[in-house]
């Protein structure tokens, strides 16, 4: 249903992709504004997640102009984060080692309207960049009994549609009123894909992608921070603009996790009008999710769902 009135790129202009795409972004995502997209547990989530992590090996091997790199970064984030921040970038490569790398348990599917079968064979390292999935998640479940966002974003409706357990290396998605009062199989079927891409986005953030040093988390991070604030940064307006917590640099810290989630959710179900509209963001999406897989193209993954949303469909 997003397809059939996308003009061709070459003859739109940036202003004109960026009115369609976010208009795509928010006919789909409408728990965006109702229900909001959560969540990561907080802080104390994080803490659980980086006490599992043993001492590992020094970053040892900087370059000077890396170390001067490395310090602008790391005083950025001290100065628009909460400090506690800081100390969830444990070095961390020792565990890496021990995550398994089978695909995860589907659960509770059965119960919901897009069935058991459809869930395993949209998400995963086919569809999705490799090394995003297997390694990172051991379990998407599926609950009928309402989530509640976590209580540090302080939503007036704090309804979640999703949840991303780090330290349970787990995703759950809710029944939600963002499928209330739809009908087309289709439409359900994106809603939850787009949901399960916003929680892929959060296991993919600068704590939970795998494959990185700690010196590029600190960077990843510091990046998506500063596009945070750039003027006229897209997805800003929604649901993470009512994120609120009266100390202003966690909530700050949640909006900006938030907001990755959010980018990650827009690359993986709009792909082309994101780029053509926003390619500032975009960009951003592309350049962290090409160093898990550089060959991952998001548009061939948009075709492949949407054929394999169309199958069931029938
Ligand atoms: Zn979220």
């Amino acid at each position: 249903m997003f397809k059939e009135n996308q003009p061709r790129f070459e003859t739109q202009e940036k202003d004109t992709y960026k009115t369609m795409f976010l208009a795509q972004f928010k006919q789909l995502a409408r728990d965006v504004t109702i229900a909001g997209l959560i969540a990561i547990g907080g802080i104390s989530a994080y803490e659980n997640y980086f006490s599992q992590v043993s001492k590992s090996k020094a970053s040892s091997e900087l370059s000077a102009a890396d170390l001067i790199e490395l310090k602008q970064n790391v005083e950025y984030i001290l100065d628009e984060h909460p400090k506690e921040v800081i100390s969830l970038f444990e070095l961390r490569e020792d565990i890496i080692e021990e995550r398994n790398s089978e695909p995860p348990a589907f659960k509770g599917f059965e119960d919901s309207e897009i069935g058991k079968d459809l869930p395993q064979e949209l998400w995963n390292e086919v569809n999705y960049p490799k090394n995003s999935i297997d390694r990172t998640t051991d379990e998407v479940e599926f609950v009928t009994t309402g989530l509640k966002a976590d209580e540090s974003y302080n939503l007036q409706n704090d309804e979640a549609s999703g949840m991303t357990f780090y330290e349970k290396s787990k995703i759950i998605l809710a029944k939600s009123s963002s499928t209330e009062g739809l009908s087309d199989f289709k439409e359900i079927a994106d809603t939850y894909d787009a949901t399960f891409a916003h929680e892929w986005g959060h296991k993919n953030d600068w704590f939970g992608q795998e494959n990185l040093s700690t010196v590029e988390r600190l960077e990843f991070f510091a990046e998506v921070s500063r596009a945070f604030d750039r003027e006229g940064a897209v997805l800003k307006n929604g649901y993470v603009n009512r994120i609120n917590n009266p100390d202003k640099k966690l909530e700050k810290f949640y909006k900006v996790v938030e907001w990755w989630a959010e980018l990650t959710q827009a690359y993986m179900m709009f792909p082309e009008n994101f780029e053509k509209g926003c390619p500032e963001e975009f960009q951003l999406v592309d350049k962290w999710v090409k160093k898990l897989d550089p060959n991952f193209d998001p548009v061939e993954s948009v075709a492949k769902r949407a054929a394999i949303k169309a199958k069931y469909a029938k």
